[in-house]
């Protein structure tokens, strides 16, 4: 079968046949028919790139425990939602704010830009999962084509420009951060073009890309990949920063060919960190937590954040308690130079601040 658009800029096949996905792992029937029961609600996309870093025939590998559907996500959960961070609301047309449906702005300084709602993989912890498909950047960065296709689709505005109106004549606005779904979604030509716009904002000097896609798909940072130079205007001698949140789950999802994209995309100017979400069976442990930032400082991307889960219907299996985090945080500190142990936290709708769970207090 031809590759899809999609498919072409990630530069894998997205699978998301569960009787594919089973063949190719070597998982039993059981495992099969209750993955496909769970998927009627939240259906698979697994990338094929990453198919070679799980163990055959072992339904709990914990690459595979995040991507492939569980009965367990049928559960309705006392305290979870399908909004838990409030997202929807804050967003919702009309905005009180000014921004256009595709920026949120939760916290100082910084604005948040849901690129697309695509990605390379279905977590099924997915915070997102259920944020309306049409408040999203993407329309306004296609093609003519595309977007006459997609404009009916989309209650964005159409206009790059006005989009960033807002932004433009707010000067206490330092960092633009891309979210999504994820920005690495889009084409080199697209990311290139939303650069080059944000760097004529001169009051903007930070863009922060939040992407799975290094690791899922490390192919994807190919020599046309931007750089920081796409981000500089010319000629000012300004300095910009280009920022990478990897996310990063479990050290199993680092080979050597993610290794080789970390490294490369160094060498176009990113400064690389990393976040991750704790989860139940899958990294609630000091020694898979310390194996994955060992890695990642070797690599040169920082960890930035370890994230209790956000409480999402049908991701209630996946939550540890804030217990358990703190007493890795803990152990970590003592195993690890204090630069690889990343904050914990937590996010509070409507806090202007994450919220820190582990403090020295927490370990007397
Ligand atoms: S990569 Fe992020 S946005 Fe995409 S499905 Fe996973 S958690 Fe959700």
């Amino acid at each position: 079968m031809p590759m899809s658009k999609l498919e072409l800029i990630l530069k894998t096949r997205l699978i998301c046949d569960i009787y594919e996905l089973s063949e190719r792992l070597e998982l039993n029937s059981l495992v099969t028919e209750q993955a496909l029961q769970a998927a009627q609600k939240l259906p698979l996309l697994f990338p094929e790139s990453i198919i070679d870093r799980v163990q055959k025939g072992d339904p709990n590998d914990p690459i595979l425990l995040q991507f492939l559907p569980s009965l367990q996500e049928l559960e309705e959960t006392p305290g979870f939602s399908c909004d838990p961070l409030c997202e929807q609301t804050l967003n919702a047309p009309p905005k009180r704010s000014g921004l256009p449906s595709c920026i949120m702005q939760k916290y100082y300084g910084r604005v948040l830009v849901i690129t697309t709602n695509a990605c390379a993989c279905q977590c099924r912890f997915c915070f997102r999962r259920y944020y309306p498909k049409n408040r999203v950047l993407l329309p306004l960065l296609a093609s003519a084509d595309e977007r006459a296709e997609r404009e009916s689709e989309s209650d964005s505005d159409l206009d790059v420009d006005k989009v960033f109106e807002s932004v433009r004549n707010d000067d206490s606005i330092s960092e633009i951060i891309l979210s999504g779904g994820d920005p690495l979604t889009l084409s080199n030509d697209k990311l290139k073009l939303l650069l080059h716009y944000i760097g004529s904002i001169a009051h903007v000097k930070r863009v922060r890309f939040h992407s799975r896609v290094p690791i899922l798909s490390p192919q994807r940072i190919d020599g046309n990949f931007p750089t920081i130079e796409d981000f500089l205007p010319l000629n000012t001698g300004d300095s910009r920063v280009l920022h990478l949140v990897l996310h990063v789950n479990s050290p199993n999802e680092i080979d050597e060919n993610v290794a080789e994209a970390l490294i490369s995309l160094r060498r176009k100017g990113f400064v690389l960190t990393s976040q991750t979400t704790l989860l139940k069976g899958i990294n609630d442990n000091v020694d898979t937590l310390a194996t994955l930032y060992e890695k990642l400082i070797n690599l040169g991307a920082f960890p930035y954040y370890l994230h209790q889960l956000d409480r999402v219907q049908g991701a209630a299996h996946f939550e540890t308690p804030v217990t358990v985090g703190r007493e890795i945080i803990r152990r970590l500190s003592e195993k690890l130079p204090g630069y690889a142990v990343p904050r914990y936290v937590r996010e509070i709708p409507g806090r202007l601040m994450k919220t820190n769970l582990f403090n020295d207090l927490d370990s007397n």
